[in-house]
């Protein structure tokens, strides 16, 4: 089939480079005049693993490309999508400037029928603004165009993206029209063949499963996180109240790991959307504001310990951080919580030596150069010179590491265990201080 994808972020190419992959022609259009030539010369601008070999092998087969014209890219799609961003606004709620906009853009240029399918994540009613912005164009233009709208939500994961884009749990449709149906149906048969995935449902229902989908997600983690804090104070580990609870398939293991708060560009941002979207009709959503709250505070948690660890000085001191990017398997640094931490510290008098195996090049674009941080080349090159370390992405790598050495390198042998990755016995035995979340020690 022919589709355009407006948007080459996340969900964008990943959406895009997927459908070229199953055989469609895929025109994808961005704003970014840099990232589109970037992309016609197979160089892809974000760290998702088995993207770029998708990328360049359907760019090279003609299926797949990229342009920052949208007039011929519109007249290409039978199915055009909406996949731009929308970031918090000033109150938290979603702000739907670049939606609409490419909503008008789309008027501008629409002859004949086509489907129009929402993949951002949007306020519940966007679908009736698109169809209205679309529809005014239109009108402007004296055209006869026609066209549906669709809501599509889109669930891949960040570090997953493609995996999850080939073999999605469900594909969610939110369609008042038959005709657009049938139309995805048709797109969506390939990645269907198992058996079917599709759920089809009202618009307004679509948008909120999003919202209530990541909403569901980011309680679990402040759930745990709330019982990590307990299990501090009252001497028990949540590592084993995890497994303990995890045990219940009604509760399950899924998703129930305590650490140093949620981040990404999608769980905070879409918790405080739905929470306005509550509140605009005349509803408080109280959990939703508990989750976030309790986020915000699990964020500082590291910092916190590392300067009580200080007794409050440190001034002069050295944080070796492992891991900058929001989670492992992504360069993303959006609300990532060593942000929170690192710009503590600094704050504080405090340097950091960091590593990260994807996210130094995004780290560095948004710090810059400045002397209370060295971006480093690998793990124990960040131990260098360093006081204690703080591992707060719990990329593979960090696993299994050599104790002696990081005890040998250590000014004050001391882990910040952000994740509780490591056995807090190993560690101790290797004559290092472990603090970990919740696990029955604090400072
Ligand atoms: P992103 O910021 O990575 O990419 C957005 C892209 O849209 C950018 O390249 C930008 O230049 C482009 N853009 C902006 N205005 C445009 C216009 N008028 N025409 C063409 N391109 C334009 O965003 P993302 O992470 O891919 O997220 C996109 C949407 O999908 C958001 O609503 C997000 O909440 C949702 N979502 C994201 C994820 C994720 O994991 N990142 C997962 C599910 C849903």
């Amino acid at each position: 089939m022919k589709v355009t994808i407006f948007g080459t972020g996340y969900v964008g190419l990943v959406t895009g480079a997927c459908l070229a992959e199953m055989g469609n022609h895929v025109v994808c259009v961005d704003v970014d005049q840099a990232k589109v030539d970037g992309l016609r010369q197979g160089i892809v601008p974000i760290f998702e693993p088995g993207l770029e070999p998708i990328v360049k092998r359907n760019h090279a087969s003609g299926r797949l490309d990229f342009t920052t014209d949208p007039a011929p890219a519109i007249a290409h799609g039978e199915l055009i999508f909406i996949a731009v961003g929308t970031p918090p606004d000033e109150d938290g709620s979603a702000d739907m400037k670049y939606v609409l906009g490419v909503a008008r853009t789309i008027g501008e240029h629409l002859d004949g029928y086509a489907v129009i399918v929402n993949k951002s994540t949007v306020p519940v009613g966007t679908a009736d603004r698109v169809r209205r912005a679309v529809n005014d164009v239109l009108v402007e233009r004296g055209a006869a165009a026609d066209f549906d709208v669709v809501s599509n939500p889109e669930f891949l994961k960040e570090g997953d993206a493609v995996e999850d884009c080939l073999r999605p749990d469900r594909i969610v449709v939110g369609a008042s029209s038959d005709r657009a149906v049938a139309r995805l149906r048709k797109l969506y048969a390939p990645f269907n063949r198992n058996h079917d995935r599709m759920v089809v449902m009202d618009e307004r229902s679509a948008e909120l499963t999003k919202y209530a989908a990541n909403a569901m997600l980011a309680t679990k983690i402040s759930f745990m996180n709330e019982i990590a804090n307990i299990a501090e104070r009252v001497g028990a580990d949540v590592e084993l109240v995890r497994q303990g609870i995890g045990a219940d398939p009604r509760i399950g293991y899924h998703f129930i790991y305590p650490g140093v708060g949620y981040g990404g560009s999608c769980f905070p941002k879409d918790v405080q959307a739905l929470e306005r979207i509550a509140r605009g009709h005349d509803y408080d959503a109280r959990l939703l504001a508990m989750v976030e709250a309790v986020n915000a505070d699990q964020k500082t948690r590291i910092y916190e310990q590392i300067s009580r660890y200080f007794d409050g000085h440190l001034k002069g001191k050295t944080v070796a951080v492992w891991g900058l990017a929001f989670k492992p398997n992504t360069d993303d640094m959006r609300e990532a919580p060593s942000r929170k931490l690192m710009e503590a510290l600094w704050t504080a008098g405090a340097s950091v030596r960091a590593y990260d195996p994807e996210a130094r090049g995004e780290t560095q674009r948004i710090y810059g150069e400045r002397e209370d941080l060295v971006l480093c080349d690998d793990a124990y090159d960040a131990l260098k010179g360093a006081d204690v370390l703080a591992l707060v992405t719990e990329w593979k790598t960090f696993r299994s590491p050599d104790f002696a050495r990081i005890k040998a390198e250590l000014g004050h042998p001391a882990i910040f265990d952000g994740r509780n990755l490591y056995d807090p016995r190993a560690v101790e035995d290797a004559g290092i201080a472990y603090y970990g979340i919740g696990r029955g020690r604090s400072l």
